[in-house]
């Protein structure tokens, strides 16, 4: 049993999702294509976006994304502590496997953060769409925490 606690019940996850969305430079295509394909579904939730993903985003699909700083400069940080304040619901994060990134310790440092605080993560395409396409997307869920 560990000695580290939280100190209060995590929120449940709402039915309205707020989603970050993150991609490295040679998934980025892939993301917008995705996110294109389930735009209705994305259209009504709220999108948040490391800088140049967001940017991209908005190009392809139109939907209105809140940007974060570009990642090397620290945006995987910053949805990391969005996810720490409990104001991020789903972590959909491609990241490439081919490439070393300049940040890889924040990239590491998000996927610790996300499974910490037990919101649903996709780091591939199929990840995502079983998420984006279960039924606990238009409901709320009750996150649990093991103690
Ligand atoms: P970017 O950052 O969206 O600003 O490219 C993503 C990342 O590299 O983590």
């Amino acid at each position: 049993m560990s000695i580290i606690t939280f100190d209060h019940p995590l929120a449940p996850l709402p039915v309205k999702k707020r989603i970050a969305l993150v991609a490295h430079d040679a998934k980025k295509r892939e993301m917008c294509d995705w996110v294109q394909k389930h735009k209705a579904i994305f259209a009504q939730h709220n999108l948040y976006a490391t800088g140049t993903t967001g940017k991209y985003l908005e190009t392809a699909t139109g939907l209105p994304v809140t940007k974060c700083l570009s990642g090397p400069l620290g945006g995987d940080q910053q949805i990391g502590a969005m996810i720490v304040e409990e104001k991020i619901d789903i972590l959909f994060f491609f990241w490439d496997p081919l490439t070393s990134q300049p940040h890889d310790p924040d990239v590491k440092a998000l996927l610790r953060i996300a499974a910490l605080y037990e919101i649903p993560i996709a780091c591939n395409r199929a990840s995502a769409e079983f998420i984006v396409t279960s039924e606990l997307m238009g409901k709320a869920y009750a996150r649990r925490v093991e103690k």
